[in-house]
């Protein structure tokens, strides 16, 4: 996928006038939020469990390299075989030698991100390979040839109408009269892809989890094309993140309470599939061989950085679901694989920050997303970090202007009289215009009221009314 990032306001821009786009945002992030808060108030303590779940991530990333080993001896005694990889040019490579060495032709493959931030399914197909998407969500995309706009709903942007005119157009689905029955749909998108899992010389999938103590790779599905996928071809390939390992099924267990119930409003997903390695004499079906390559590609750059903390991200989505921006534009405005204040932190970090230099900028701060945090993850912090890495890099007059902004919030009197004049011109506007509101203010301010109108301030400061009302 190519990187946008740096043309963030010019595509958030596009994406405030697509009324479609708007519709599609609000039912689903509004759905995706209420379900969260809900299963979320089931839970006994739920911000235990999520400082329980944070603990269990930041104690296996003290012990990363150590667990990484670990994995790696218990997947190769259970016969399994690990693939190292620095990048994802290395990570493809490996595995293009995989389907060579078993003339793998067709591969099926589930849902998983990583395999996104390598381009994997466009590199395989140059080398001759197909491979299908059987999440339902990301094969839509891939016949809509466009990219994921949500982390765990990948066609958050497109609407049911959407869907039902691009399976008419490209899959030859019968027209269906409104209203549009979404489960017609999925039954018509089941039909075509079922064939496909028993053509396939290999499957794929990510993983949501990999259990040092065992060497077990989980990944956490609500429709079953996850198992597919993985037990049915005779060859299996896991592309997973290095920083997704936990050391203990105790510790899993603490995180897979909280991974469904945050991305969706599950208490629990439909599949939780778990893999140990190829099948073994006495299993009745399931892959002859199994790889697990682990990826790399800037991580441990951020390791190693102030920002570790953004590898304990579980991919859940709910910083995404309640960010007023992220509501508002979609996924897509941010031009890379993982949007949202998630996104806004980690592609900067494994992009490098000069290809991603608005998207620090592209929140309010105002602290939904840490609150959403299964993982309770301080984005707001980091994303100031970055502001303030950038520091060098931003237009001199607006380094002066926040200068000055912040001289006056450190000086009580200034303040004060910044208030007192910010209220005189505010009323004159208000006067000139004979409007309550201000619709547009002057340079270099006018970008505040492209898309919502400025308030007139009232006769009396806040302070005034202190010193009235509370002066004892
Ligand atoms: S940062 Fe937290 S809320 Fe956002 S996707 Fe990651 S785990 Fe979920």
């Amino acid at each position: 996928m190519e990187l946008t990032s740096n043309k963030f306001v010019q595509s958030a821009t596009i994406a405030l006038e697509d009324i479609q786009l708007k519709t599609a945002l609000d039912r689903s992030t509004a759905n995706a939020n209420h379900g969260r808060i809900h299963a979320m108030g089931e839970t006994t303590d739920a911000y235990s469990l999520r400082q329980q779940a944070r603990g269990a991530k930041l104690r296996a990333l003290s012990e990363l390299p150590d667990l990484l080993e670990k994995m790696e001896n218990n997947v190769t005694a259970n016969g399994g075989h690990v693939l190292w990889a620095a990048d994802g040019d290395e990570a493809n490579q490996h595995i293009i030698d995989i389907c060579r060495r078993h003339d793998c032709k067709r591969g099926v493959k589930s849902k998983s991100m990583v395999t996104e931030e390598i381009n994997l399914v466009p590199t395989l197909k140059a080398a001759g390979i197909d491979m299908l998407e059987t999440d339902l969500g990301e094969y839509i995309i891939q016949i809509d040839e466009s990219h994921p706009s949500h982390i765990v709903m990948p066609i958050m942007h497109m609407t049911k109408e959407k869907v039902r005119d691009l399976f008419v157009e490209k899959l030859g689905m019968e027209p269906l009269p409104d209203p549009v029955d979404p489960v017609y749909m999925t039954k018509f998108a089941r039909k075509t892809l079922r064939q496909k899992y028993l053509e396939a010389d290999f499957g794929m999938s990510g993983g949501n989890f990999l259990i040092a103590e065992t060497g077990t790779v989980v990944i956490v599905t609500n429709e079953g094309n996850g198992r597919l996928s993985t037990g049915l071809p005779p060859v299996h390939i896991a592309v997973v993140g290095i920083e997704k390992i936990v050391p203990t099924w105790e510790d899993f267990a603490t995180l897979v309470q909280l991974l469904p119930r945050s991305a969706t409003g599950q208490r629990m997903t439909v599949y939780c599939n778990m893999f140990n390695g190829p099948a073994q004499a006495e299993d009745g079906d399931g892959p002859d061989h199994f790889y697990l390559i682990l990826v790399d590609n800037g991580r441990s750059d951020i390791y190693a950085s102030e920002y570790t903390e953004a590898l304990a991200c579980i991919r859940c989505g709910a910083c995404l679901n309640t960010c007023p921006v992220y509501q508002n534009v979609g996924g897509h405005s941010y031009g890379w694989v993982y949007p949202g204040p998630i996104g806004a932190v980690i592609t900067p970090l494994l992009k490098g920050i000069e290809n991603a230099e608005p998207l620090p900028f592209a929140s309010s701060l105002c602290g939904a997303c840490k609150s959403a945090c299964p993982v309770d993850i301080n984005i707001p912090d980091m994303l100031l970090s970055l502001r303030h890495d950038l520091e060098s890099e931003q237009d001199p007059m607006w380094r002066v202007g926040m200068k000055a902004y912040a001289f006056g919030f450190e000086h009580p009197l200034l303040y004060e009289m910044g208030g007192k004049a910010a209220g005189v011109a505010t009323r004159m506007i208000s006067g000139i215009t004979g409007k309550e509101n201000i619709e547009q203010l002057p340079p270099p301010v006018d970008g505040w009221t492209d898309y919502r109108d400025f308030p007139t301030f009232g006769e009396q400061t806040f302070h005034d009314w202190w010193r009235k009302n509370r002066n004892e």
